[in-house]
């Protein structure tokens, strides 16, 4: 009965009113001041002062927080984060030794490598509120409107603390080099001011003052920053937040499989092995993507093949249902095996898939098994990775008579790697400065270094000329050659008599 009360009294009010009008009663005055409860009754309750009723004032929901072994890999970035944040967690022993507490703590390193996550659990380990903004956000065509919100959210920082009771508050800020590029004084003078702020909101951060502010900003282009902003007493403890290596891409993935039904097949060991140079993001999109290809094959587990096919898609795009005609889907397949073939001549046994199925901007792909992580690489491996991005093209100048559209990406890398080897004074140059090279030079030592590696790769292939003619009709009929058997074409007549 009670739960109907709300009806009762929408009924009986009026009816109450309509017959005192009636008997003559004047019901304006009633009517007023209802009119008047109501709006104070509205007011109160949308600030949330009054109690809802049946159940009181819904809580605020907190996202999770997050903690430092939530975080795969990174072991020295958080060590080094955990010992730089001592001063939120030790005040006193700070105070008592005289130290110059930190200001801002500067991450860097490529894109989706934890640097947000990182300054997360720095929050949670100090026990303070967490204001992030992104560069980007700041930048307005209205000169100083970047510059109010950089005190907004300095105020925005304090105010959460005291509100949430907090001795300290950490405000992150993303893409700092947006507004923490160099200032050029002239052209940009929204920029400049928005960064004056900055440094004027730190350099008013007080040692003894509570809530204690802690800046940490994240860029992958620390070159790009302005020196004021790096110069002692602002950003002057760097961490670099590197692309993780096998046994944290390993610990990654254990963390972002946790809830997910892994199946016997599945080996994460393997996937850490087969994503080298992989960030944290894409680790987390390859579990994520194997997840919906098992699903769509009504599988009840994720196995291998479906973390074999996530790899493929995170590496280099979605298959695509390009309609190719036969004469360029043998031009691509010929391109494919001359990849493939330079690539067993310079490491045996490293093919791990011939596929000719567009995926992302390619028409066609030659995956490779996986190495061993390098940081050092010589002259002699280098030359042979420009020999394995070559013979793409030299297999369609051989077959053809002349190089299509296809291979240009392959050149940029061969470029790269070119560059790298200038740079590490591994050509005719010698030791060179990289900043007085002229572009002519580059030109004429990278001109010179890859006609003479095309010359070599030409002459590899053309020595194996009949490994491309036995497996052809196959990958043009099959798609995909596995890495086994195509070493069996390899194999041949040719490899035996030579
Ligand atoms: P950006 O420079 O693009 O802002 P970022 O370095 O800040 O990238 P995050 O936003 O921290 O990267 O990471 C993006 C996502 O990638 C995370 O939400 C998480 O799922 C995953 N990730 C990245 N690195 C790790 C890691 N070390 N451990 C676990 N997950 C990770």
């Amino acid at each position: 009965m009670l739960k109907y009360w709300k009806e009762m009294l929408t009924g009986s009010v009026p009816v109450l009113l309509l017959f005192l009008w009636y008997v003559g009663v004047n019901v304006v005055p009633i009517l007023l001041a209802g009119a008047v409860a109501g709006l104070l009754l509205f007011a109160v309750r949308t600030r949330g002062q009054l109690p809802v009723p049946g159940g009181g004032k819904a809580p605020r929901k907190q996202p999770a927080a997050l903690t430092f072994d939530e975080i795969g890999g990174q072991e020295r970035a958080k060590q080094e984060l955990m010992e730089a944040l001592e001063f939120l967690i030790r005040p006193d022993e700070i105070a008592r030794f005289g130290i110059r507490p930190l200001k801002g703590i500067l991450l860097t390193g490529p894109p989706g490598t934890g640097k947000t996550l990182l300054a997360k659990a720095a929050a949670h380990h100090t026990d303070s509120v967490f204001v992030a903004a992104s560069g980007s956000e700041f930048v307005e065509m209205y000169v100083g409107v970047g510059a109010s919100r950089i005190r907004e959210l300095f105020r925005e920082a304090r105010q959460k603390a005291r509100k949430a009771g907090k001795n300290s508050a950490i405000i992150f800020i993303d893409e700092i080099d947006v507004i923490g590029g160099r200032r050029d004084g002239g052209q940009h003078r929204e920029y400049d001011q928005t960064l004056n702020q900055l440094l004027t909101e730190m350099d008013g951060i007080q040692a003894n003052e509570s809530p204690r502010i802690l800046l940490i900003a994240a860029t992958n282009r620390k070159d790009m920053l302005d020196s004021a902003l790096l110069r002692p007493g602002r950003f002057d403890r760097h961490i670099a937040v590197d692309l993780p290596d096998k046994k944290g891409r390993r610990h990654i993935l254990s963390i972002h499989a946790a809830g997910k039904p892994l199946g016997k097949t599945a080996d994460l060991d393997k996937v850490a092995e087969e994503t080298f140079g992989f960030s944290g993001a894409q680790l987390e999109s390859v579990l994520n993507e194997a997840a919906i290809y098992a699903m769509r094959e009504e599988s009840d587990t994720i196995e291998m093949h479906h973390l074999t096919m996530a790899i493929d898609k995170v590496m280099m795009g979605e298959k695509t249902d390009r309609e190719a005609t036969r004469e360029e889907r043998e031009r691509v397949a010929l391109h494919e095996l001359g990849h493939a073939i330079m690539a067993e001549l310079v490491r045996p046994g490293s093919v791990s898939t011939v596929a000719l199925s567009p995926r992302g901007q390619a028409l066609g792909y030659v995956r490779h098994n996986p190495q061993q992580d390098r940081y050092l690489y010589t002259a002699e491996y280098l030359e042979g990775q420009i020999m394995v991005a070559l013979a793409g093209a030299a297999a369609e100048e051989l077959f053809f008579g002349g190089r299509s559209t296809g291979s240009r990406s392959d050149f940029e890398q061969a470029l790269g790697i070119v560059r790298t080897m200038v740079e590490s004074g591994l050509t005719e140059l010698g030791i060179v400065d990289p900043g007085m090279l002229t572009p002519e030079t580059f030109s004429r030592v990278a001109r010179d270094l890859l006609d003479r590696l095309m010359e070599k790769t030409k002459a590899c292939l053309r020595e194996h000329r009949d490994v491309f003619e036995r497996s052809l009709e196959l990958l043009m009929r099959e798609e995909t050659l596995s890495g086994d058997r195509f070493r069996e074409f390899l194999r041949g007549p040719v490899q035996a008599g030579a």
